[in-house]
């Protein structure tokens, strides 16, 4: 039994229906944004809650187009979590501003005790992520950014259908971003993102940042760049959509059922789970103290698991000029020894959830 960690071979076994409606945009002609991108903008929408979404080329450009559309560039200083994919740093460079890293706590996410310490003089936003699907502590955050008149750009790229305390993720930030990459809970065959806002004057802002500055054919308000979401992956996110939820409750009940398996083992720490959270587990992550040896050990029985990631932001060569040490991050550089993802896609059986479960559990009990 080999059991893969992804999962697109499985989803798109049958691609006939998706090809179809892909074949009749392509009959139509209407490649670039039009009614097919509306059309999905309007169910991203409502499944976030929000009033405003705006589909752009990738996750990444929906965070540096959020920090655009606020005006934040050269000079300026944008706090988010050292525990991130890359791209959440990379769009904070893209736009000009300097990188604050702040170290993340025992929910593996961004730590607001670390939060106020960060903010200088020319802090214009703070960009929480709500890292493996694993909502950030909306409330703390919320009042420290508001205690310093900052907003928050949400980095909730892989978080769809996340919420904590009552606060969805996605709904709480003055914008959000999501994206639509293969890997992503809900996705597309290729790039695209979404920017989700309760401003409709920020969401005019970003219709204009995305598609040339242009108000019309012939009228540019400024100068800008072209990032949409293509009309043939917002046919395919449209497809997608209605099973997001379910999908998620399925990552929900896979990992529920491998925290009962593996808490109290020895050399297994878990993390700090909160009940409230609507956590959307696009990584199931746990720290192991024989980490690469399991890893090892699961490959060595057909388990892909992976390592996210090897190396913390700050201990990166992209970070050198940014002044960062080994020992400014202990959580983070801790965790990043010991953090093993499992695979907890929907699109496993039970049966490879069990295996998963014998595999981990017997080589943990030594
Ligand atoms: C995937 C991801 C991004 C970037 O999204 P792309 O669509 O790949 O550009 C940003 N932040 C986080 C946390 C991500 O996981």
């Amino acid at each position: 039994m080999k059991i893969p960690y992804g999962y697109l071979q499985r989803q798109f076994a049958n691609p006939e229906a998706i090809l179809a409606a892909i074949g009749d945009l392509v009959k139509r002609g209407a490649l670039t944004l039009g009614e097919e991108v509306e059309r999905f903008e309007t169910a991203f929408a409502a499944l976030i809650g929000v009033p405003h979404a705006v589909g752009v080329g990738s996750g990444t450009d929906a965070l540096f187009l959020s920090l655009k559309a606020l005006g934040i560039g050269h000079g300026d200083e944008v706090i988010t979590a050292v525990n991130t994919f890359v791209a959440t740093a990379g769009a904070i460079e893209t736009a000009g501003a300097r990188i604050r890293f702040v170290d993340c706590d025992e929910t593996y996410v961004l730590d607001p005790r670390g939060l106020e310490a960060a903010i200088t003089a020319r802090t214009r936003a703070i960009m929480p992520v709500h890292y493996s699907g694993q909502p950030v502590d909306m409330t703390a955050i919320g009042a420290i950014a508001e205690r310093h008149g900052l907003p928050i750009v949400e980095d909730a790229c892989t978080a769809i259908d996340g919420a904590r305390a009552g606060l969805r993720c996605g709904a709480w930030g003055r914008l959000a971003a999501f994206s639509l990459h293969p890997i992503k809970n809900l996705h597309v065959w290729g790039d695209g993102g979404v920017i989700t806002t309760s401003s409709a004057e920020l969401a005019a802002k970003l219709r204009l940042l995305r598609n040339h500055g242009m108000e019309s054919r012939d009228v540019y308000a400024f100068y800008a760049y072209n990032s949409r979401l293509d009309a043939l992956q917002a046919v395919v996110g449209t497809l997608l959509l209605p099973q997001v939820v379910a999908h998620t409750n399925r990552r929900c009940e896979i990992a529920a059922r491998y925290d009962q398996a593996f808490r109290g083992l020895p050399g297994v720490e878990l993390p700090q789970r909160n009940p409230g959270d609507r956590h959307v587990y696009h990584m199931y992550m746990m720290q192991v103290e024989r980490r690469d040896e399991l890893l090892a050990h699961l490959a060595s029985r057909g388990i892909s698991a992976k390592v996210h990631y090897p190396t913390p932001l700050h201990l990166q060569p992209a970070s050198s000029h940014l002044g960062y040490r080994e020992g400014d991050f202990p959580v983070a550089e801790r965790q990043a020894r010991r953090l093993l993802s499992l695979p907890a896609h929907p699109y496993l059986a039970e049966e490879e959830v069990e295996r998963v479960v014998q595999e981990v559990g017997s080589f943990l009990r030594g």
